[in-house]
């Protein structure tokens, strides 16, 4: 099996007591059934005091948050289960964060989730980062699509060259999206074709319309979310064109996302929510870092609004092609 990760991978540290955020606020965290057996059947205070807090619903162990927080979590800022047991006694949900993996099978792809500060700096500090693979005798036989699979591994390959492409970088989002939309036709059956970049801007230009950045910004703030107040951080959002500190984000958006398509074929809803994502976080008010971070948080950590936004990329008024594109034009209504 081929392993491939970033090149900065290795080097995340958590922050711990000194993290301006913490995984362990806000989010119910699930207990893996080893572990919670293990919490059970401690002896002693730290015992007592996880069989207060483990909470069991239909078989699926979580802490029972208190103040918005892990009860685990002490007021230095460390995990109090750590402390006295060492990182191994962790449940896998607080030893794997920030740490992700893609397994396809006969190959996996490791990354770090943005949604964690430390790990938000190293995604969108380092533009340039390489991948490290080694191979290793593990592996299952793969289920996914050969042919699809082929197909997004090559375009995503594709995809990621027109981010270092020497243009401003509007232009580099809407050759993106665009191309993006080229390869979901490869996807349905349509032959491979040659992209022209030039012939892409003149499509764009002769489809792209008047937008309403606040409607996008209204549908995210309305969705589920952690922290009530940052929904009304998003209203506050100023929509600006993309700047090159969007490159490093749309480069984790596709490295993270563009694969994922194998498993219904969608890769256009996928695109959009890449876009728009980064689209969304440039609008944000404050630092950009955080911004990206925090928006991480509330929508790439919960499923359920990930999957709304990407219902939303199909049918959603705000998201049609032809608004992406004349927002990506700075045309807006
Ligand atoms: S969010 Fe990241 S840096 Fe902060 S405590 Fe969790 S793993 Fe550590």
């Amino acid at each position: 099996m081929l392993i491939r990760k970033p090149d900065f991978y290795d080097s995340f540290r958590c922050l711990a007591g000194g993290c301006p955020d913490s995984c362990c606020k806000e989010w119910q965290i699930a207990v893996n059934p080893e572990a919670a057996a293990r919490y059970l059947a401690l002896p002693g205070q730290l015992g007592d005091r996880l069989r207060r807090v483990l909470c069991c619903e239909e078989g699926e162990y979580t802490f029972t948050l208190e103040n918005g927080r892990c009860p685990m979590w002490r007021s230095d800022g460390l995990c109090a289960i750590q402390a006295a047991l060492g990182e191994d006694a962790l449940c896998h949900t607080c030893r794997d964060f920030p740490r992700l993996r893609h397994d396809y099978g006969d190959f996996a792809e490791l990354g770090l989730e943005l949604s964690c500060p430390e790990a938000a700096r190293l995604i969108l500090s380092c533009p340039d980062w390489g991948y490290v693979t080694r191979e290793l005798p593990e592996g299952e036989e793969p289920e996914y699509d050969r042919e699809a699979m082929d197909i997004l591994l090559r375009t995503r390959e594709k995809a990621l060259s027109l981010l270092e492409e020497n243009r401003p970088v509007p232009e580099i989002f809407t050759l993106f999206l665009l191309y993006g939309y080229q390869a979901q036709g490869e996807l349905d059956g349509e032959e491979e074709t040659p992209f022209d970049p030039e012939t892409a801007l003149e499509t764009a230009a002769q489809l792209a319309r008047a937008a309403d950045f606040g409607e996008i910004l209204e549908f995210l703030a309305a969705l589920e979310l952690l922290n009530p107040a940052w929904g009304d951080h998003l209203r506050r959002g100023e929509f600006t064109l993309p700047g090159k500190e969007c490159l490093p984000l749309l480069r984790y958006f596709a490295e993270r996302y563009w694969l994922q398509a194998v498993s219904d074929l969608d890769l256009a809803c996928r695109v959009k929510f890449m876009v728009v994502s980064c689209l969304v976080i440039r609008a944000m008010d404050g630092d950009f870092v955080t911004n990206a971070q925090r928006y991480s948080k509330e929508m790439e950590n919960d499923p359920e609004n990930v999957e709304a936004l990407l219902d939303a990329a199909y049918s959603h008024r705000a998201f049609t092609d032809d608004k992406l594109l004349g927002l990506l034009r700075g045309l807006r209504c």
